[in-house]
């Protein structure tokens, strides 16, 4: 009895050690340091929280492997005499030196950095490789204890460094003036530079290294790194690429300019080519306008002789219709001019229907509308002439037309009939029909003289030869 109690008693302190161990495992804790002013890898945020990829991707460490993170966000070096001290376990991201390697020891690649030197505008004719071989009073800006610091005196010992707690303090210092030079990673210049304000007052000269970024211990406490490193592989793939993720859309800085910048082009674009629409739109209308009036003035116009034609002189009766006035509508024939065209043919036929154009136009006032209405018949009308007035140039015609000569042909004389209507309101002209009438009566007559008539308001026509 006593032994089973015995074996109960060791099973159950047994039990209990499990039980504790699994407890503490449960809590167990990893302290971790890095710099607190290294935006966006490691900082502390406006709240004070520890923020950045390097912070992020340490919690989700925490969270693969149920392990408290504990951050100690300092100055850098701070950072890393903490570690050095065994005050804290892990560092949470640094560059490897062999300055370091003498008292850390270095485990699973985190980052790639990029690390730049950074002119004030003042100094970009300054030849940055002959700046570096030091013979000027400049002092380079660098963060007290990080890999640039370490780096520049290495290879650039002649170049006067001035050291500063952190990257926050060394830009704030270059914005204001107190140094023109100085050094850091791409990133980190970027968020510094353009997150709070525009500034191109400094740009990136030279890239001073690239390098990857580790975690680090105490080197006695390897054992603690090494199962760290194991660790860190219990972060799922996925995991790291939506920590590294959310951070490039986030913390990508551009500058502040970007956006008005890329506005104001939008605008600009936009605007030309509104103005270039309204433009074209303007050029195009003008053409169409152009071409319109071409077409009208073909539509409108005689080819032969460039006078109105049949359409345009109706439109121009029916004007004139409206008036309040008398109204005188003319009607020429050529006489016998089948003859010219049989005996001279077609061309010198032309030739004699321009020739008596051109003689009756320059008798033709403002305000009167001559036009061909056929073959070898032409119109004119026009208002306030009484019979006697609107006869006597109707006679004038037939006298001008008399006396061409023409050097081509003997057919002369050239003659025409004449029919001249005289309505005492204009209104009551419906068509040509009277003047056709009154032409006709000339051609029966002889030919070779006007026939006029007043066509009064009863629609009654006095004719009167001449
Ligand atoms: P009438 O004295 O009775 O008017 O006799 P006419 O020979 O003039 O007879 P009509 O008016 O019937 O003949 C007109 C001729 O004009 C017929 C046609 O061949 C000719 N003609 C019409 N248009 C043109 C043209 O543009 N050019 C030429 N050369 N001839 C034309
Ligand atoms: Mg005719
Ligand atoms: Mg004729």
């Amino acid at each position: 009895m006593s032994l089973l109690q015995s074996v109960v008693r060791q099973f159950l302190m047994v039990a209990l050690i499990c039980c504790t161990l699994n407890v503490q495992a449960a809590h167990e804790t990893l302290t971790i340091s890095n710099s607190k002013a290294w935006k966006p890898y490691s900082y502390l945020d406006d709240d004070g929280k520890p923020s950045g990829i390097l912070i992020d991707l340490w919690k989700s460490y925490g969270q693969a492997n149920d392990v408290e993170v504990v951050f100690k966000l300092v100055d850098w070096q701070t950072s890393i005499d903490l570690v050095r001290d065994r005050q804290v376990d892990i560092h949470a991201g640094l560059l490897r030196s062999t300055e370091r390697e003498e008292f850390l020891e270095f485990a699973i690649e985190l980052l790639q950095i990029d690390n730049q030197l950074y002119f004030h505008q003042e100094l970009v004719s300054f030849n940055v490789n002959d700046f570096l071989l030091g013979s000027h009073s400049y002092d380079v800006g660098v963060v007290r204890g990080g890999y640039e610091e370490s780096h520049l005196r290495k290879n650039f010992p002649n170049v006067s460094l001035k050291a500063f707690k952190n990257n926050e303090d060394m830009i704030n210092a270059a914005l204001r003036g107190d140094i023109l030079v100085f050094s850091a990673d791409l990133q980190v210049a970027n968020y510094y530079l353009y997150s709070e304000g525009v500034n191109q007052d400094f740009i990136a000269v030279k890239r001073l290294y690239t390098g990857t970024l580790y975690a680090a211990s105490e080197r006695s406490n390897s054992q603690l790194l090494s199962q760290v490193s194991e660790r860190f592989h219990n972060i799922s793939s996925e995991e790291k690429q939506r920590v590294f993720s959310k951070w490039m859309h986030i913390r990508t800085v551009y500058p502040q300019y970007l956006l008005p910048l890329a506005l104001s082009l939008f605008c600009l674009l936009i605007g030309g080519y509104a103005v270039l629409l309204r433009y074209n739109v303007r050029k195009k209308t003008g053409e169409l306008a152009a071409i319109n009036k071409d077409l009208k003035f073909l539509s409108e116009t005689d080819a032969l002789t460039g006078l109105s034609n049949r359409r345009r002189f109706f439109q121009c009766l029916e004007l004139f219709r409206n008036r309040q006035s008398t109204l005188t509508v003319v009607i020429i024939d050529i006489d016998n001019f089948k003859l010219v065209n049989d005996q001279y043919g077609h061309i010198n036929g032309d030739m004699v229907i321009r020739s008596v154009v051109n003689t009756v136009k320059a008798t033709i006032s403002d305000g009167q509308v001559f036009a061909r209405i056929g073959g070898e018949e032409f119109a004119i009308c026009y208002c306030d002439s009484n019979i006697e007035q609107s006869t006597r140039h109707a006679q004038h015609l037939c006298r001008l037309v008399r006396e061409i000569m023409l050097p081509d042909i003997d057919y002369t004389p050239i003659t025409i009939s004449v029919g001249c209507a005289v309505y005492q309101q204009a209104k009551d002209c419906k068509t040509l029909a009277d003047a056709d009438k009154l032409m006709y009566q000339a051609k029966n007559n002889g030919k070779n003289q006007v026939v006029s008539g007043q066509i009064l308001p009863l629609d009654h026509v006095n004719t009167e030869a001449s």
